[in-house]
């Protein structure tokens, strides 16, 4: 077998959804374990109030993530917008790698630019102004020392104020800009990229000042499964019903 890499994103996964979270602990044991790598491109946890949170219901997903990692495969996690206060605690009693919110990795051979996705929907003004607020320094250092009980309810109003903001707003908005995503891979000069967030997995082959350029969107979980293979040949989109 070809080495290979794995790619997963938007798995969401909450107390509420256990076929879900047990579709992604089989996946955990099987695929992943012949990977060379594991990448998670944020949104893991349908909402993480810190490494105190108590994951409740979860505690499959965090053995089997610890399992796998003490195999050997190497498991590398961005933030996404719901998990952005998982930290070193979690990273640690895992054995996962946190990594910046936008990376080049060398894939195979292959370049390429990796991210959760949210920062290339810049149609999305208010969104932006509110990560940019959520996401400083200075208010993820306020918000770790909040006592968990505020956290657990600040991130219950978070979901609700979330499921109401998606609700309101046009498809187009909630997709990535093209040219974000161009100027992207310009300023990185890396043309090949992965990303989730959107929920609209697909293969996007498009150019960027005549050069070929593909972005791969990953899926979420809430109806199937779904991945990403990359090895020496390029990138195969997987999912299982
Ligand atoms: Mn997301």
């Amino acid at each position: 077998m070809k080495p290979f890499t794995l790619f997963v994103s938007d798995l969401h996964l909450d107390a509420s959804r256990p076929a879900q979270m047990q579709e992604f602990v089989h996946f955990l044991k099987s695929e992943a374990h012949q990977a060379q790598a594991l990448y998670i491109l944020g949104d893991l946890f349908e909402f993480w109030i810190g490494d105190d949170d108590p994951a409740e219901g979860l505690g499959e997903v965090i053995g089997a993530l610890q399992e796998l990692t003490a195999q050997g495969v190497s498991v590398k996690f961005l933030h996404g917008n719901r998990d952005f206060l998982l930290g070193a605690y979690f990273a640690r009693r895992t054995g996962i790698e946190i990594l910046p919110a936008r990376q080049v990795v060398d894939l195979h051979g292959i370049p390429t630019l990796i991210e959760h996705g949210d920062l290339l929907c810049t149609d999305d003004v208010a969104y932006q102004r509110y990560r940019r607020r959520i996401r400083h320094p200075v208010t993820m250092a306020l918000l770790g020392n909040l006592p968990r009980s505020w956290r657990l309810r600040m991130g219950q109003r978070l979901r609700r104020i979330s499921a109401q903001a998606i609700a309101g707003k046009s498809p187009e908005i909630m997709d990535v800009n093209e040219e974000t995503v161009r100027q992207v891979m310009r300023s990185e000069g890396v043309y090949t990229m992965v990303h989730g967030h959107t929920h609209r997995p697909a293969i996007h082959e498009f150019k960027v000042d005549e050069i070929e350029a593909v972005r791969a969107v990953l899926g979420d979980w809430y109806e199937q499964g779904s991945w990403l293979v990359a090895d020496a040949d390029g990138l195969h989109p997987q999912s299982v019903a």
